[in-house]
Order: C-alpha cells, then sequence, then structure tokens
C-alpha cells in the first residue's frame, strides 16, 4: 500500500544511518521531529461531498483524501500536520476514453471543477484542489494503463495515459523495447503525468525529454475530442503536440498517447569518477555534450554535493578508505563526482565507454567507478524515500530546478545556493544546500539544486521558513533571466514567476487556448497561470 503522508511504499524503508545524523548536526544542527497526524483524526476532517451521486464516482474519504495533495513540501506539511485544507469532493477512475467522456460532460453540466490526476507526485501543487466554490471531481487515470498498439515498423507505442513508469517499462520490455524515460519518480508517475508537466528522465541525455519521446494521442476536452496524429515531423503550421504539452491539466484529459520507442540497449552500465575540482569538472562535461558523446546520462556535482553524498553515504572506516583512495587520484579536498551512463548496441558500447573514460581525464577512482555506478543504478528511485526518514528525524528537504545557457550556469547555481543559505540566517537557522547539473545540452544546463534544514518547532514555522528558502531562489532564477522550472512544471508554487518568461501576451495566448477547449473554466483551475 502507498504512504498516505509520504514517499512510496508503506513496506519500504531506506533508514537514515547514524553517520548521516552525525553530518547532518554537524552541519545544521540536532533537530527534534514533528508529531504526524493519525490517519484517522485526518479522515475525521474530510467534509461532506458538494457532488451529485454519479456511478463512476466515489466520495469515500480516505480515497479524496488520498487525491488531496502531491508530494510537493507544503502538501508534506499538510499531510504530517493533517491539515489538507481542501480535499476533491469525489474521485472518479475512468477505464475508458467513453467513460472520460462521460465525466466531462457531468462535470459542464453540474458546473464541476475536473482536476486531472496521473500519479499525484507532482511537486509544485498541480494536483491540490484549491478553495473554488464549485465543487471537485478529481478523474485518476491509473485504470488505463495498457499497451494498446506496437507498430515496430515505425517503432510507434500506443499506450493508455494513465500507465505508470514500472507498468510501461515491463510492457514495452516484454516486446524488446524501451522508451528511456526514468524520473525519479519513476515508480508512481504516468505517461500523462509527464506529457502534462514537460518532464525529463534521468537518462535524458540520450533519449531525449518527453517532449523528444511524445509522438501523439488523444485528448479529451470539454468541447470534444482532438486527435494528435504521429506524423515524424510536419510543417502544417504550428504543432499542436507541443501546445498540449505542459498543459497540465487545463486544456483536457489525455486518454492515449503514442510514444516514440527504441530497442532495448544490448549493454547499460552506470559510472562515477571524481574531478580534481570543478572548473575541470564543467569542461570536461560540456566537451562530453558538444562533443555529442554516446552518452546516455551524465551529470556532475559540485563541491558541496560530492561532499555531501560521500558524507550521508558512508561514514568511519569506509570513507576514510575511499577519501584515501581517490585522494590519491588527485581527487581532494576540491573534488567534484561526475556520474555517467552508457546505453548501446554491444558493438557501440565497448567505443562509448573508452571514450568517455578518455574525455573525463584527469578523474579519480576509476578502480570503483563501475562499483559505485551499480550503486548508484540501485538506489535510483529508492533515494526518495530518504525523504522519509530525514523527515522522521526532524529535517526538511526540498530540491528545485532550473535551466540556462552556459554563460550563466555556474553564477546562477551559486547566487542559488547564496539565496537559500542565507534566507534563514535571521532566524540563526544553517541550512545544507548543494547542487548538480542533471540534464546537460550544447547550449546549457539544468541545475538542481537539494536543501535540507531542521524542521521548526510548529508546521506554520516549518513552511513559513520552507516559504522563505523557495521565494528567494525563485527570486534569483527570474533576475537571471532562466527558467522557473527544468521539469517539475509550474502548477501552484512557480505560477506567480511565469509572466517573467512568458510575458504579458504569451500568458494571453496561453489563456487563450485554454479558454477555447474549456469554456467553462472547470479544467484545474488556478494552475499554471491564474
Ligand atoms: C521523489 C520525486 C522525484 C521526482 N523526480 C522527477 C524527475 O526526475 N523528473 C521529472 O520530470 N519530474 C520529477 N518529479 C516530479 C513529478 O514526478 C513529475 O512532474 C511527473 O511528471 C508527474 O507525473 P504524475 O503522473 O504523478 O502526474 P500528477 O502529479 O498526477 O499530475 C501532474 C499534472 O499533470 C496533469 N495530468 C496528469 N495526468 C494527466 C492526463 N492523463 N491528462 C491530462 N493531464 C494530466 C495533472 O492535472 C497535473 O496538472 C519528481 C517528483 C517526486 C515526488
Amino acid at each position: 500500500m502507498r504512504r498516505w503522508n509520504g514517499w512510496g511504499d508503506e513496506t519500504i524503508d531506506v533508514p537514515l544511518p547514524q553517520h548521516a545524523k552525525d553530518y547532518l548536526e554537524e552541519e545544521i544542527g540536532k533537530a527534534s521531529p514533528l508529531p504526524d497526524a493519525r490517519l484517522e483524526e485526518v479522515l475525521a476532517k474530510v467534509p461532506e461531498s458538494r457532488l451529485h451521486d454519479h456511478p463512476l464516482i466515489s466520495k469515500d474519504p480516505e480515497v479524496r483524501l488520498r487525491h488531496a495533495r502531491g508530494q510537493s513540501f507544503p502538501d508534506w506539511v499538510a499531510m504530517r500536520s493533517g491539515n489538507i485544507g481542501v480535499f476533491p469532493d469525489g474521485v472518479s477512475f475512468p477505464e475508458s476514453p467513453e467513460e472520460v467522456r462521460e465525466l466531462l460532460s457531468f462535470a459542464k453540466n453540474h458546473g464541476v471543477v475536473v482536476i486531472p490526476y496521473g500519479g499525484g507526485t507532482s511537486v509544485v501543487g498541480h494536483i491540490n484542489p484549491l478553495r473554488y466554490p464549485s465543487p471537485v471531481l478529481t478523474i485518476d487515470i491509473g485504470r488505463m494503463n495498457k499497451l494498446l498498439d506496437l507498430d515496430e515498423n515505425s517503432l510507434i507505442a500506443t499506450l493508455g495515459a494513465g500507465v505508470s513508469g514500472p507498468d510501461l517499462e515491463a510492457q514495452l520490455r516484454a516486446r524488446g523495447y524501451t522508451l528511456g524515460h526514468f524520473p525519479q519518480s519513476f515508480e508512481y508517475s504516468t505517461l500523462g503525468g509527464w506529457v502534462a508537466t514537460r518532464s525529463s528522465g534521468q537518462q535524458s541525455l540520450g533519449y531525449g525529454r518527453i517532449e523528444r519521446l511524445f509522438a501523439g494521442g488523444t485528448l479529451e476536452t470539454t468541447v470534444g475530442t482532438i486527435s494528435l496524429p504521429p506524423f515524424p515531423a510536419s510543417a502544417a503550421g504550428p504543432d499542436l503536440r507541443e501546445l498540449v504539452l505542459g498543459s497540465e491539466g487545463r486544456l483536457g484529459i489525455f486518454t492515449e498517447i503514442k510514444i516514440r520507442i527504441r530497442p532495448l540497449p544490448e549493454r547499460e552500465t552506470f559510472h562515477v569518477l571524481f574531478f580534481p575540482d570543478w572548473p575541470t569538472g564543467l569542461q570536461r562535461v560540456q566537451e562530453a555534450v558538444k562533443s555529442q558523446a554516446n552518452l546516455s546520462m551524465l551529470r556532475l556535482s559540485n563541491k558541496a554535493e560530492t561532499t555531501s553524498f560521500l558524507r550521508l553515504g558512508a561514514g568511519g572506516r569506509m570513507l576514510a578508505v575511499l577519501e584515501k583512495l581517490l585522494s590519491l587520484g588527485g581527487a581532494k579536498d576540491q573534488k567534484c563526482m561526475v556520474a555517467f551512463g552508457v546505453s548501446a548496441t554491444r558493438k557501440l558500447y565497448r567505443h562509448a565507454l573508452r571514450q568517455a573514460k578518455k574525455l573525463f581525464r584527469p578523474s579519480a577512482g576509476k578502480a570503483i567507478s563501475h562499483l559505485m555506478g551499480k550503486k548508484w543504478e540501485e538506489n535510483r528511485f529508492r533515494s526518495a524515500y530518504l525523504r522519509n526518514a530525514l523527515w522522521e528525524a526532524g529535517y526538511g528537504v526540498d530540491t528545485l530546478e532550473t535551466a540556462t545557457t552556459w554563460d550563466k550556469v555556474e553564477p546562477l547555481m551559486k547566487a542559488i545556493e547564496k539565496a537559500i543559505s542565507s534566507a534563514l540566517a535571521p532566524q540563526g537557522q544553517k541550512v545544507l544546500v548543494f547542487s548538480h547539473l542533471s540534464h546537460l545540452y550544447a547550449q546549457g544546463s539544468s541545475i538542481y539544486t537539494t536543501y535540507i534544514f531542521r524542521l521548526a518547532p510548529s508546521f506554520e514555522e516549518t513552511l513559513e521558513r520552507w516559504a522563505r528558502m523557495k521565494r528567494a531562489a525563485s527570486k534569483v532564477i527570474v533576475q537571471f533571466g532562466a527558467t522557473i522550472s527544468h521539469h517539475h512544471g509550474v502548477g501552484t508554487d512557480h505560477r506567480a514567476y511565469l509572466i517573467h518568461e512568458k510575458g504579458k501576451q504569451g500568458i494571453a495566448a496561453i489563456s487563450a487556448a485554454c479558454r477555447e477547449l474549456d469554456p467553462a473554466g472547470i479544467m484545474n483551475p488556478g494552475k499554471l497561470f491564474q
């Protein structure tokens, strides 16, 4: 069973080792956990539903609670405190496009707000009901999860939009294919959610972001069905696929999605190396992307992240041995970690790995590079579970991300870190902040920053601490003219900043498109723009 107030499956615990707790205490101080609300207490707060009865709609309090919040930091505070605020009035689990059409027509006829729901892994408030005067119906697409067609000649697969990452890959792998889209939320996030938020997987360097993998499909809107043909390319005016990508549930509901697939790689491995310092690392990874090295994944951690990764991951003798080994290889106290993946045919694999190792000279850790890469692979989706352990130890953790051109990457990364770490200084609170470049392009990179801080003595104050850091970082991102999100999307948390990159006319054009397909304004109002 999925946790109702945290991340992941209830049977999976990823504990925080003692050496990690010691490190956090050393860096930001000893923490105290906050008392969690009990499920029964929160269920007692679910109000009477305002929805008319419908055979496809559940008004069960627990189902409504489990669809009330996503995975943003404010969502965590709401779930752990039990102060959820607003609940959907009902939840539906359609199994066909006909049922989705039936539900949209019901919503239109009764003036009901609709929230399309995939896996509920949004980290920016996408799926939360706001205080609308009308009743709210959340439409969970999760039962539309089958492989419907596989065109092996065109390399296009059609799937129900509610398919989760593991189910999608299992169905493709059984036929020898992969999509290659692996966000860290892979376990629960869905194909429809990826398209609706413009998601990016960990191996985007090799496979591309979701917009490159999205070939077309069907969108059910309140005024009719839109079919998006899977043309390999088209010059027939603006491409509607670009319009629906990132639409965040405002235009309609994806029922079926066509994706561009590839044969499974014959060999795939991941590796970790350590550069002696940041300038060397930055130069080498830029060379790798500019020379189109055959890598499926590439990420460069800064010095702070490298230190935290080592200190949180290893302690005692093991850490000492590791540090010694890296130091002998020339990676000392300024070292920066690079993680990369090679996914290729058997024939190309050897060449690609040799080329990468050559490109990443000078670096240390060759003897353990494959071993550490294997560890990275094992934990690539499990590390999300650490959020539970950190919270229970009294620490809050959140991440934010942006992207910009190479000229601004380094100064922006430093400015974001400084903004976050000084945001709580007036309260005398320290913050552990570190970053990595997670998705690299010839023109620039995304910057992914993690910040860990102590929970305050109350939930309200904890939320205020988070808001100070988030505001400070978002302001810096806007000042640099970078994007407010590289892959998490807009939702409610980034909405106020969108004007800076789209401009007044841009926002007007987006809202006009929404008005055209949703004249009654019932599709996920208040998300993406006001
Ligand atoms: C631990 C963790 C790690 C994460 N790592 C990544 C990462 O590596 N890369 C990344 O890109 N994101 C990541 N995210 C963010 C999140 O997983 C993505 O935004 C994801 O794409 C959301 O998918 P979902 O199915 O959960 O959508 P939901 O959260 O359910 O919905 C998100 C938005 O999409 C809309 N939507 C969902 N399904 C449909 C549909 N069928 N039709 C129309 N609209 C729909 C919703 O209305 C909402 O506006 C992470 C989140 C967490 C909690």
